[in-house]
């Protein structure tokens, strides 16, 4: 029952430097990849101020970062639907998203030049009325998972490309969890529909497995059988998106500042940072000043997926963005202020919170513990073995410290840096964080704020009361054998 951290953070969609942080402050410097027991996963779920359903195996928490404000409430209008095209490899997912803008928007547009920013929108009709579907671009759920990974919610609708003349494999259904568990619908593209060997039946008797389960069959999961080669049922495939958009709640409050996620960011040498924002509410204008993750920018110009310069992008529209101090990452918020010193403030204390993450995670990379050092003897990296030596008596001290001359220190040198009867108190803990050594009490307790200290400082406190298990186990870290026990 262990999660890693960056675990952690996908089941609660916080970024994975939020949970650093909550850790950080609790005196543990944690990693991405370090295992946290239930109880601290549990600390951090209730630090968040994160509900946990209980019962549920997925423990189906929900942060989603709320882009519309009570202001919004009045103004809402609606947005159109974002898309990300999820499948297994080589089923299809770029062939789709270039035979959608293909079939959609090079007819007819000034010039017919695109250029790929991370997103493109398509014109539809849909019941008589012009509306609009945005694509995401990036194929693939690496680029979901990240996104949904960092905190940031994107994706309205799924479409999960599955190859008739393949069916369900494993991304498939990789694809299929991620969008389960980030409450996403999912249109069914059943895709390559124009071969011999296509079996649109029988992906649709797999899917079942997966509750996804055809309309035609009783169920309410949209399949649409397409062929992206031959630009076979795109305008269904686009009217069943937006038919499934319809009950979904995409809403946004288009006369305010904009609000929205940056979906790709780059270092562009001739235009400097460059990044793409999908705005989620608001509206975004050239000459806003805005905080993107932690950099500072001003918009200097805006181009669409047309390569047209705009002026202003409204909800559901991802523009390229110049103007920017720094490159923020994909998945980092933006928000435009009215107020620059408030937009500077925001960007400062964000750039300090993201110096203490990393301060986090470079103390827990520096971590000293028995089983580390076991690790790198075994690597032949270590020299010497920094010990803090407690013990109830000075006669326990003395045994201990003769039988430990007896190890060989052939290939690495035991140095004590003290040895002293009494309990193991704070300053014990200051000397050995200080000089990266670890630890030994022999009968001896802990002094009040010593394990705290420990634990946020990284100290590895070892108790031992047989001389033997002790020499054992210090001679195993010598010789690289000591098991990891945690
Ligand atoms: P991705 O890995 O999911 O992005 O898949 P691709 O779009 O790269 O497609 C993988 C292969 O399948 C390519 O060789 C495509 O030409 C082919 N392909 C994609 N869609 C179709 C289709 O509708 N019919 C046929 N016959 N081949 C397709």
């Amino acid at each position: 029952g262990s999660l890693t951290v960056q675990e952690l953070a996908m089941k609660l969609v916080v970024p994975e430097s939020e949970v650093i942080k909550i850790l950080f402050f609790k005196g543990i410097a944690a990693t991405i990849n370090q295992a946290l027991d239930l109880e601290t996963a549990e600390m951090v779920t209730k630090e968040l101020g994160i509900e946990v359903e209980a019962g549920t195996q997925e423990s189906a928490a929900k942060k989603v970062t709320e882009m519309i404000e009570a202001g919004d409430l009045d103004y809402l209008q609606r947005r159109p639907p974002v898309v990300t095209i999820m499948g297994h490899v080589d089923h299809g997912k770029t062939s789709l998203l270039d035979a959608i803008r293909h079939a959609k928007v090079a007819q007819g547009e000034a010039g017919g030049i695109t250029q790929h920013i991370g997103a493109y929108h398509v014109d539809v009709e849909h019941n008589g009325e012009p509306a609009q579907v945005v694509f995401l671009d990036t194929p693939g759920h690496e680029a979901f998972t990240a996104m949904r990974a960092r905190g940031a919610r994107v994706t309205d609708v799924a479409v999960l490309v599955v190859a008739a003349d393949d069916g369900v494999q494993p991304q498939t259904i990789e694809a299929i969890s991620h969008a389960k568990a980030a409450g996403v619908p999912i249109v069914v593209a059943i895709n390559k529909i124009d071969k011999e060997s296509a079996q649109p039946d029988r992906v649709k008797q797999e899917l079942t497995e997966f509750n996804l389960v055809p309309e035609e069959w009783g169920g309410d999961t949209i399949m649409v059988p397409v062929s992206a080669l031959q630009r076979e049922n795109l305008d269904t495939l686009l009217e069943m998106i937006l038919l499934v958009s319809e009950v979904e709640d995409l809403y946004a409050n288009p006369d305010r500042p904009a609000k929205g996620t940056v979906i790709e960011a780059h270092l562009d040498k001739a235009r400097g940072a460059v990044a793409t924002f999908l705005v989620q509410n608001g509206t975004l204008r050239v000459g806003d000043v805005f905080v993107a993750g932690a950099c500072l920018g001003k918009v200097r110009a805006m181009i669409d997926d047309r390569s047209q310069r705009v002026e202003a992008a409204g909800p559901s529209f991802a523009v390229e963005v110049l103007g920017l101090t720094d490159v923020p990452a994909a998945g980092d918020e933006f928000e435009v202020f009215t107020d620059e010193k408030a937009a500077r403030s925001l960007a400062d204390q964000r750039t300090m919170e993201q110096r203490q993450v990393r301060l986090a995670q470079a103390m827990a990379a520096r971590r000293v513990s028995l089983t580390t050092l076991s690790d790198q003897a075994r690597e032949g990296e270590l020299k010497e073995l920094n010990l803090v030596l407690k013990a109830d008596v000075q006669g326990s001290l003395e045994a201990i410290l003769a039988s430990l001359g007896q190890l060989p220190q052939d290939q690495v040198q035991l140095r004590i840096l003290l040895s002293a009867p009494g309990e193991i108190t704070e300053t014990d803990v200051d000397l050995a964080a200080a000089s990266s050594a670890v630890i030994v009490g022999f009968n001896t307790t802990l002094a009040s704020g010593a394990r705290q200290a420990a634990d946020q400082n990284n100290v590895d406190i070892r108790e031992y009361n047989i001389i033997y298990k002790l020499l054992d186990d210090l001679q195993a870290a010598m010789e690289g054998l000591l098991d990891p026990e945690m």
